[in-house]
């Protein structure tokens, strides 16, 4: 077993020696990376489909995870470096970063210079899941960027995955600089009790209070990529057709196993039949999901028997089955339509992260409103309206990780913060979003005429 003391010390010491700081070397460690991903895009994929059943021509973890190498290392050398703020006599003025001007009221002289400097962290832990393993690191690439060293631990979910990734990176790093650490709960466990600088842990909300817990030993800053339960709000304007395709594609996708999936729907009592007939409609279309091979299955006869334990103690009705047959040896689970009557069934209490959906009725807007608030905040809200007004108030009156009206999954992707909010985690990802988050931005005040340069 890997004596994880040693790993972290020499993770430690490789930073203290100052190579991580500079910026040739953040540089070479991302192309690195990059080369490792090119050269073994072939095994890499195939690995994540054995475990996890997701085609790469559906999404490829290793193409998307090339898109923030590229974004990084084209951005790279204007987030590092520092920002130089206007003088304080310059109250108005901002720097060329949009930072106004020190309030010389409250700072200083007016010879004083001031900057912005972000620096480093130390040693970075990242906890990745099972359902995008490539993608839920990448952040390790803007860790880089930063002049941070990096652990990655896979999910012990994705056991071709895992030892795949672990074989690459000792091939491609050195373990002073990137090292995988491959292992379930008490390997995680022993690992934990190390001091990092920083965890990054993608997961659910009952695994991230633990995360948390062993952080707070050292007072390590965590950030926590969770699931939770997405609303669909769909009202009496709402474009049924639409509905139904995006809901239908963000159910196929992985199986429903995706942490912004649609988890469940919210609508009038009178739009309710022409909802689940939308939802049919476009189901139907599909056909016999189970004989497509690219079509990821449920992972592992855990997850299987838990979706099946959710069918088995609902209170509400299937109104709608379709997709093929169930199949334990497949790990198949056909799309299921749940009617629920109220926040007692199991379907409104814990994350599906499967093919089921729950439709409930809700007596109003208003009303479809307050549940949500009054329910754990979510990590993705969906509502389907023509009206302006209601796509407005869906927005400012409720909290989750992110919105997208009249689609799914949209409001995440390059470029855009992710992260959730409250039960559905903190922090957030993403090219600058990752990197600010893996560095310490401090002020600096340069007194007595010196002009120091701190650039990179
Ligand atoms: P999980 O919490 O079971 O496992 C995630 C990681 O935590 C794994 O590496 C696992 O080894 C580790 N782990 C599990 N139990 C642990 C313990 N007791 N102590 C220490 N470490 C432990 O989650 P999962 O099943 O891999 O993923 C599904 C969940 O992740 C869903 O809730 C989903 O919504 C969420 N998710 C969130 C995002 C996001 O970006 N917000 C992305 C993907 C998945």
């Amino acid at each position: 077993m890997v004596n994880y003391t040693e790993l972290v010390n020499k993770q430690r010491e490789f930073f203290y020696t100052k190579a991580t700081l500079d910026l040739a070397g953040r540089r070479r460690r991302i192309e690195t990376f990059k080369k490792l991903l090119e050269e073994n895009k072939q095994e890499i994929d195939d690995a994540i489909f054995a475990d996890i059943r997701r085609h790469p021509s559906i999404l490829s973890d290793v193409t998307m995870t090339l898109h923030e190498v590229e974004l990084t290392l084209k951005n790279m050398d204007e987030w590092v470096q520092p920002h130089k703020l206007p003088a304080s006599d310059n109250v108005g003025q901002k720097s060329d970063n949009g930072v106004p001007a020190p309030d010389p009221t409250r700072l200083g002289s007016p010879n004083d210079q001031f900057y912005l400097v972000r620096e480093p962290l130390g040693v970075i832990l990242i906890i990745s899941p099972w359902n995008a393993p490539l993608i839920c690191s990448s952040a390790l690439i803007q860790a880089f960027a930063a002049g941070n060293t990096v652990i990655l631990k896979p999910s012990e979910l994705d056991p071709t995955y895992a030892p795949v990734i672990a074989k690459l990176v000792a091939k491609y790093f050195d373990e002073k600089e990137f090292a995988v650490v491959e292992g379930g709960v008490p390997e995680t466990t022993e690992l934990l009790k190390e001091r990092f600088d920083h965890i990054l842990y993608t997961g659910c909300p009952p695994v991230a209070k633990i995360i948390m817990a062993a952080a707070s030993k050292y007072l390590t800053p965590v950030t926590l990529e969770l699931g939770g339960k997405n609303p669909v709000f769909v009202d009496e304007s709402a474009d049924l057709a639409l509905l139904a395709k995006e809901v239908v594609g963000a159910k196929i996708f992985n199986a429903g196993q995706a942490c912004i999936c649609t988890d469940y729907i919210l609508t009038s009592p009178a739009m309710k039949p022409k909802v689940v007939a939308a939802l049919s409609a476009a189901f139907d279309a599909l056909g016999d999901m189970s004989k497509v091979p690219a079509n990821a299955r449920i992972v592992n006869d855990r997850h299987f028997k838990r979706l099946l334990n959710m069918l088995d103690k609902t209170k509400g009705k299937v109104v709608y089955k379709a997709g093929g047959e169930l199949n334990e040896k497949d790990k198949f689970v056909p799309f299921h339509l749940v009617e629920v009557n109220g926040t007692d069934d199991i379907f409104m209490q814990e994350e599906i992260f499967g093919p089921l959906l729950a439709i409930m009725e809700i007596g109003s807007f208003d009303a479809a409103l307050d549940y949500i608030k009054r329910n754990e905040k979510p990590l993705a809200a969906y509502i389907f309206t023509q009206n302006n007004e209601q796509a407005n108030r869906f927005v400012m009156e409720t909290s989750s990780g992110g919105v997208t009206v009249n689609g799914a999954f949209a409001h995440s992707g390059p470029g855009l913060p992710f992260g959730g909010v409250g039960n559905s985690g903190m922090g957030r990802l993403m090219g600058k979003y990752s990197f600010d988050m893996f560095t310490h931005e401090k002020p600096i005040c340069v007194k007595a005429g010196l002009k120091p340069n701190f650039n990179l």
